[in-house]
């Protein structure tokens, strides 16, 4: 199986974190999420206890809620010892009604708006990664109009591609951060600003990155730049951000991480590379999103319309989710793993488009998927969807989103219930 928590019963059903597939479509209905609290809590630790061990005091795990974002996930990172990256005032609120503490919140996003900005100094998140000039400005305005220092890091953009392992020297071109060619002007300008504490630099390379050479090229970068921002500006951060993006295994051609191996691996790399450059040797953070809940995360459907394809059409198997609650293979024809969850141990003799209900012919869920002779009702499961699936589903053709359910210990409990048309309706104003 693609990984440990996913199994075959007796009776030839799918389980996930030990419990039988067909009993919680059962039990809560399909199509929906499931998530195994006990994976996401042992990839947390292994976050947290990996940077305490071989990286200086304060080195810290923040979890990216952008991969997925409800009240309940932030009780279980919390707990587990991570701080966590918000994006938007949805993401701070949700957090801080989870009851997380806003000092472990860290703000980040390309443009941050005047509102978000005063609630999150309002509400006192501790710290905000400021991406650009205008930002600059507009949170030390906010600081000073609320009496406060704000602690800031700001966001550099080393320009490597994570799939090339290259530094691009003139930037990889894009929307995020200050380029290392205006990254003087930036520290200068923020250190020039009154209510802001500059603590730290941030920057993040890519997503789905299965080795950490990429992250050492990007360290060696913001090194070289701690060794001209001392020798310049006599600035030293107590905080090195190297962002997210470890890569996580859809499909069985792809590669595990052993992230333990990799974090230690970028720990020495700053501690070397710090040292070389008679550099004071910084707290780090990582990151981590999808590589703390994808595979944790599970997506169960029931098989409605299947056309056998006639002369030499494509097989077609619609279920009933799809591109409204996982735009993933619409949005960049991302690979997933496909399972007959009802019918493991049938012969997988048909090959198949898995699609999704939506009016769409992109909405599809999986290309070239082998299944036993599938019919209406049976069940199907999409593997390692914890991640940028429930965060960025849609209401599209007025589809309600699944509901989430968490798997502890073989124990189910409702995530986050299932809309309803009510709940669709509730926002439109009816005169
Ligand atoms: C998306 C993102 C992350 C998380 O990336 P993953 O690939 O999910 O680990 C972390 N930091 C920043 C700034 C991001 O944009």
């Amino acid at each position: 199986m693609l990984h440990t928590n996913i199994g075959v019963n007796a009776a030839g059903h799918l389980t996930f974190a030990g419990v039988d597939t067909t009993e919680l479509a059962a039990r809560f209905g399909t199509p929906l999420y499931l998530l195994d609290e006990d994976r996401v809590r042992a990839r947390a630790r292994e976050y947290v206890q990996t940077m305490r061990e071989c990286m200086p005091e304060g080195s810290v795990p923040l979890y990216a809620g952008k991969a997925l974002s409800f009240a309940g996930i932030y009780r279980v990172v919390c707990s587990e010892g991570m701080n966590i990256d918000v994006v938007s005032q949805g993401e701070i609120a949700t957090a801080l009604a989870a009851g997380a503490d806003p000092a472990r919140m860290f703000f980040h996003g390309n443009n941050k708006t005047d509102a978000e900005i005063a609630y999150a100094i309002k509400n006192k998140v501790g710290h905000f990664i400021v991406d650009g000039f205008d930002e600059l400005c507009a949170v030390d305005r906010a600081a000073a109009e609320a009496g406060v220092i704000q602690r800031v890091l700001l966001r550099l953009t080393p320009g490597i591609d994570p799939h090339t392992f290259k530094a691009v020297n003139t930037g990889m071109d894009c929307q995020f951060g200050v380029q290392m060619d205006g990254a003087m002007r930036f520290l200068s300008e923020a250190l020039e600003c009154e209510h802001l504490s500059v603590v730290g630099l941030h920057c993040h390379i890519g997503s789905q990155v299965f080795d950490a050479q990429p992250f050492l090229d990007a360290a060696d970068i913001m090194l070289g730049f701690m060794q001209d921002a001392l020798t310049m500006r006599g600035f030293i951060p107590e905080l090195l951000d190297l962002g997210g993006g470890f890569g996580v295994r859809y499909t069985e051609a792809d590669p595990h991480v052993d992230i333990p191996a990799e974090i230690r691996r970028i720990a020495a790399h700053v501690r070397e590379g710090a040292s070389k450059r008679g550099l004071f040797e910084p707290a780090i953070m990582l990151e981590p999103g999808r590589s703390i809940v994808a595979d944790a995360g599970m997506t169960l459907y029931t098989v409605g319309q299947v056309k056998p394809g006639t002369l030499g059409a494509k097989s077609y198997v619609s279920v009933d989710g799809g591109m409204s609650d996982d735009p993933r293979f619409a949005l960049y024809g991302a690979r997933y793993t496909v399972y007959p969850a009802s019918r493991m141990n049938g012969e997988k003799d048909f090959v198949c488009t898995v699609a999704g209900r939506c009016c769409e012919s992109g909405d599809v869920v999986a290309e070239n998927v082998a299944l036993p002779s599938p019919r209406r009702g049976d069940l199907l499961a999409v593997a390692v969807t914890g991640a940028y699936n429930f965060s960025m589903a849609s209401n599209y053709n007025r589809v309600c989103r699944p509901a989430l359910v968490m798997l502890r210990g073989g124990e189910a409990r409702v995530g986050v219930r299932r809309e309803t048309p009510e709940d669709l309706i509730s926002r439109d104003v009816i005169e």
